[in-house]
């Protein structure tokens, strides 16, 4: 199966994302996750990713594109894929669509996660991550079992920079400029698929499963 994860930061790409794959035995890309390692890394592709995050710009399309592309025509991805917080802009979806056509492939699927705006501040400023393995926990909604402790990998739970408020708005300025578009973009081709992410996270896992024809 190939989908994409789509939704505004915090509306819970990431937290579903983990479950989805887990059940649809398929690679996980994140580009926000390769972006990070690189920068851990101390690579030139984190240098340069580092200098647009952290004040919540989009990094640029051609590196961007650049690193899907590498990514999606590596062997596991032959028989399936989900993308999660790609593509984010149109020049990004033009790519993805010339690129699956060169290897005569095509997506299953668009999930949308739809949340209300002034609900999505609370759910970004209080994210903790795993530096470790990218477990994604809230301070408040789902925090992990140890404060600061990862419960799947003992690693630190940390909070990212561009979780803090100062970045938030021009990260939320930015996807409603650059991101939303798609949404129309893809419901034309009939992939999308709405979700409302303001519920608990089982009943968002569950409606994801029905929208994709299973049950689970
Ligand atoms: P995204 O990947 O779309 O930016 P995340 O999956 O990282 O979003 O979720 C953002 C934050 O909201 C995380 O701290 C996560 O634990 C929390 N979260 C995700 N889904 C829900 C939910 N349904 N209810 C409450 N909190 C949630
Ligand atoms: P995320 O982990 O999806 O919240 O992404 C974190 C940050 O990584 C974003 O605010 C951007 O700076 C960068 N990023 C992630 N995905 C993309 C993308 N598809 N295009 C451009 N920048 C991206």
């Amino acid at each position: 199966m190939r989908i994409i994860l789509m939704g505004p930061p915090g509306a819970g790409k990431g937290t579903q994302g983990e479950r989805l794959v887990e059940e649809l035995k398929i690679p996980h890309i994140s580009t926000g996750d390769m972006f990070r390692r690189a920068m851990t890394e101390g690579t030139q592709l984190g240098k340069k990713a580092r200098e647009y995050m952290e004040k919540g710009e989009l990094v640029p399309d051609e590196v961007t594109i650049g690193i899907v592309k590498e990514r999606l025509l590596a062997d596991d991805c032959q028989t399936g894929f989900m993308l999660d917080g790609f593509p984010r802009t149109v020049p990004q979806a033009d790519a993805l669509d010339k690129l699956l056509n060169e290897i005569n492939q095509e997506l299953d699927a668009v999930i949308y996660i739809r949340m209300p705006e002034e609900d999505l501040i609370s759910r970004m400023t209080g994210r903790r991550v795993c530096r470790q393995c990218g477990a994604t926990y809230h301070s408040v909604f789902a925090p992990p079992k140890a404060a600061g402790v990862c419960d799947k990998c003992q690693g630190e739970v940390y909070q990212r920079e561009d979780d803090k408020i100062d970045t938030v708005e021009n990260r939320l300025k930015v996807y409603l400029k650059n991101t939303q578009p798609l949404i129309d973009f893809y419901k034309e081709k009939g992939l999308l698929k709405e979700i409302d992410g303001n519920q608990d996270m089982e009943m968002v896992f569950k409606d994801i499963g029905r929208s994709l024809g299973r049950k689970w």
